[in-house]
């Protein structure tokens, strides 16, 4: 879209030009000011900068010093008429603009974003998450790590001032960061996952009410769609059957036990229920970060460090209570969500489908022996899916069971067990994080 104003003011003319991609240009010629001289200004504006030049010598006569007085008053005008401006996008609603370029852009990450709703709901999310000022930010961003510096000579701005301006926009979680104190980069982060769970402290009554239109658009529109999802379902251990293989990026207690550094962080999901006065019966802090991803979540305040033995204990009462264990895509495991049906955005999305097994990376289903089964259907109560119907034994459909294995821990004769998917039947994460994206990005656009 362009749009052009033309504005009258110091006897010269104010061309703005505002066109789609991430930049404005100001050019304003001024000629014949009160002081007689003959002089042309030619302001680039390009992010915050203002530049401004004029032809003419060097040497200093009583007309140019008049000359720069006049400058001074032409960089007020010029910011006065910034804000005008401002304000009159703000009124006739085109701040929309850089939302919309902020919810196309987040469109073009593998995890992908929702444009052009028909009620407009991702713009309102993202105006109660973003000021303007930091969409337009976010919009230089790159998807891979930068230092402020490098941004700052890619863009033309103060590597100083954007340097801080990057790091305040991360400490919001509007910028990701990484690296430690005086060697920061930062990237753009996708919505889902990413942004969005880094808002957990600025959750707002106003971006909640948002949120209940726009979560199942937002699922819909990424999570689901292709084949790798950006968290793949594990079973609980003791529920596997001993026969059954579980492939060590399966084995979650082990990847516990060997993380370098373990953070755990309130359930977002458990989170939002609580602010919506309706608190999860769940353990609430039962969100694990792995290895280097932990200082962000740390740093900015959304989890805290603890050790290899805490995480187990932990660890130890998610299972207790029914949790499901979801991990992060690839065989790299550097998250591990321990989920409920009735909070966690995921399950809840997969469980509205016909078939939810379709819809999970697993690669484990239950199986009930009817001669061990006495039917008291505690299985049936603890199934997240329901998946299971009891008649005088557990009944266990296939399309719903996702091989959590939370139906099996807790069967008091272990009637019930989880075992491993035909060879042809199994989903292999990719090897790392960067794979996995890959892959999603494809997917998601096929
Ligand atoms: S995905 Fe699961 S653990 Fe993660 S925030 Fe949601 S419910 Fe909580
Ligand atoms: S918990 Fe065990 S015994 Fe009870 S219904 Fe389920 S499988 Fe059967
Ligand atoms: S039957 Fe339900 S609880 Fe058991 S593994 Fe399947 S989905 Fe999980």
């Amino acid at each position: 879209m362009r749009r052009n104003a033309h504005l009258r003011y110091f006897g010269g003319s104010l061309s703005l030009c505002h066109a789609a991609a991430h930049c404005q240009t100001i050019s304003i010629k001024a000629e014949n000011n009160h002081c007689g001289n003959q002089r042309r200004a030619h302001t680039a504006h390009a992010g915050r900068n203002i530049r401004l030049h004029h032809s003419g010598q060097n040497r200093h006569t009583p007309a140019e010093d008049c000359g720069r007085g006049e400058e001074e008053k032409l960089e007020v005008k010029i910011r006065d008429e910034k804000q005008r401006n401002k304000n009159q996008k703000e009124e006739h609603g085109f701040m929309k603009d850089v939302y919309q370029r902020l919810a196309e852009f987040l469109d073009t990450m593998p995890q992908r974003f929702p444009v052009n709703t028909e009620s407009g709901v991702e713009l309102r999310v993202l105006k109660n998450i973003f000021s303007p000022d930091e969409a337009e930010m976010f919009l230089n961003l790159k998807p891979k790590p930068e230092t402020a510096a490098q941004i700052a000579a890619r863009i033309g701005e103060d590597p100083g001032k954007l340097g801080k301006k990057l790091y305040e926009m991360s400490k919001k979680g509007l910028a990701f960061r990484s690296g430690r104190e005086g060697n920061y980069k930062y990237m753009a982060s996708a919505f889902l996952v990413g942004i969005i769970e880094f808002q957990m402290n600025r959750m707002t009554p106003e971006l909640l009410k948002e949120w209940d239109e726009f979560e199942p658009l937002l699922y819909k529109s990424t999570w689901l769609k292709g084949t790798t999802r950006d968290l793949r379902t594990i079973p609980i251990g003791e529920a596997v059957d001993p026969n059954s293989q579980v492939m060590p990026y399966e084995n979650i207690e082990e990847t516990i036990r060997n993380a370098k550094y373990v953070a755990i962080s309130d359930c977002m999901c458990r989170r939002i229920t609580a602010i919506k006065n309706n608190p999860c019966a769940h353990p609430m802090e039962v969100c694990f970060h792995f290895g280097g991803s932990c200082h962000y979540f740390v740093e900015n305040g959304l989890a805290r460090y603890i050790s290899n033995e805490e995480a187990l204990e932990i660890f130890k009462k998610g299972k207790a209570s029914g949790l499901v264990c979801q991990v992060s895509a690839s065989q790299e495991t550097n998250a591990l969500c321990m989920c409920c049906d009735c909070c966690c955005g995921p399950l809840r999305a997969v469980k509205a489908c016909a078939k939810p097994a379709e819809m999970v990376n697993s690669n484990f289903f239950a199986k009930v022996s009817d001669d061990e089964c006495t039917g008291c259907e505690l299985c049936a109560e603890r199934c997240p899916m329901d998946a299971i119907t009891v008649d005088d034994v557990a009944r266990v459909d296939l399309d719903r069971c996702i091989g959590c294995g939370v139906c099996a821990v807790t069967c008091p004769v272990e009637a019930i067990k989880v075992y491993r998917k035909e060879k042809d039947k199994e989903f292999v994460p990719e090897k790392n994080i960067f794979e996995s994206t890959m892959a999603i990005y494809k997917q998601r656009r096929e």
